[in-house]
């Protein structure tokens, strides 16, 4: 059920990623927007553990952490993370009780990337599925070719608003291997999460940090940096201003539109569907009517939250 808190499981007595303090949180990632601090214990796979202390500096003994496929159980909830694609660490949860299974999605992304774990397709009998992109005429290109674009706006430095975790290590990836004489200069507040994906094994290649200096001292320099700094960014040198996103509106005022989103976009989301074989649909983020709308009479959909 849907409470003020987030996603309740009553029979687990748990809450899958709560807005509000809670004494049991299953968190699926660890963007912010899907944890509260203030929660009595966390389950949630090592690495979103890691990215968490990483960001918060909370008590290790918090943490209940479980690899990938494992199985652990609360109050008689069967529970097991697959991989999300998301961002590293990122899970789907998949929970079974009283021989009924779910799959709560978390935030999905099932095209390729290389700086995190691949997509895994789950089955189960209801799905609680993501639907932040879920319009039949949202179609994301494929990463590799929008970071090509980059080549329009040779011999100026770019910089590119980029969320810290996530975002930041996925373009600095795919930089490194398109564009790979490109010298990448890198947000301050990236640098912890860099050395955790590089640490798990994903080779993101090379950065810096930036500051004043090699800004002055590059000419063909890409800057990554959280997408609040863009607009003060750069004074009055000669810098063209990206933002890498799925949402077209936000692409308006700037140099080009990079379409690079962490979300899985309309085709993908009906493939994650169809391949769950589940008979429930139950929507969270966005909006669910092209969902139901598309499946009609064949699945039950529910708009969750
Ligand atoms: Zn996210």
């Amino acid at each position: 059920v849907n409470t003020e808190r987030g996603l309740f499981c009553e029979p687990g007595n748990f809450y899958l990623d709560p807005k509000k303090s809670v004494e049991t949180a299953v968190v699926s990632h660890a963007h912010k927007d899907h944890y509260n601090n203030d929660c009595a214990k966390f389950f949630c796979t090592p690495l979103t553990s890691t990215l968490i202390q990483a960001r918060e500096n909370l008590n290790p003994n918090l943490f209940n952490s479980f690899e990938f496929s494992e199985q652990f159980e609360i109050n008689g909830v069967e529970l097991k993370f697959i991989p999300a694609g998301h961002i590293l660490g990122s899970a789907q949860v998949w929970m079974k009780y009283e021989d009924i299974t779910y799959l709560y999605t978390g935030d999905i992304k099932t095209q390729a990337d290389s700086s995190c774990e691949p997509f895994e397709f789950g089955k189960c009998d209801v799905l609680i599925c993501e639907t932040t992109f879920a319009n039949p005429t949202t179609k994301h290109p494929n990463a590799s070719e929008e970071i090509l674009k980059l080549k329009e706006l040779e011999n100026h430095n770019v910089a590119i608003g980029t969320y810290a975790l996530g975002k930041t290590q996925r373009v600095l990836s795919l930089i490194n291997e398109f564009l790979p004489d490109r010298e990448v200069f890198i947000h301050r507040n990236s640098v912890k999460f860099n050395k955790i994906y590089e640490r798990a094994g994903f080779v993101l290649g090379n950065y810096e940090p930036y500051n004043r200096k090699s800004f002055k001292r590059s000419q063909n320099g890409i800057y990554l940096l959280p997408p609040g700094y863009l607009i003060g960014f750069g004074g009055r040198g000669d810098c063209y201003k990206v933002l890498a996103t799925g949402w077209k509106a936000k692409h308006k005022h700037n140099s080009l539109s990079l379409v690079i989103s962490d979300h899985s976009d309309w085709d993908e989301i009906v493939n994650v569907i169809d391949k769950s074989n589940c008979s429930e649909i139950w929507t969270v983020h966005g909006d669910g009517c092209f969902v139901k709308e598309h499946y009609g009479t064949q699945k039950k959909v529910k708009f969750l939250a």
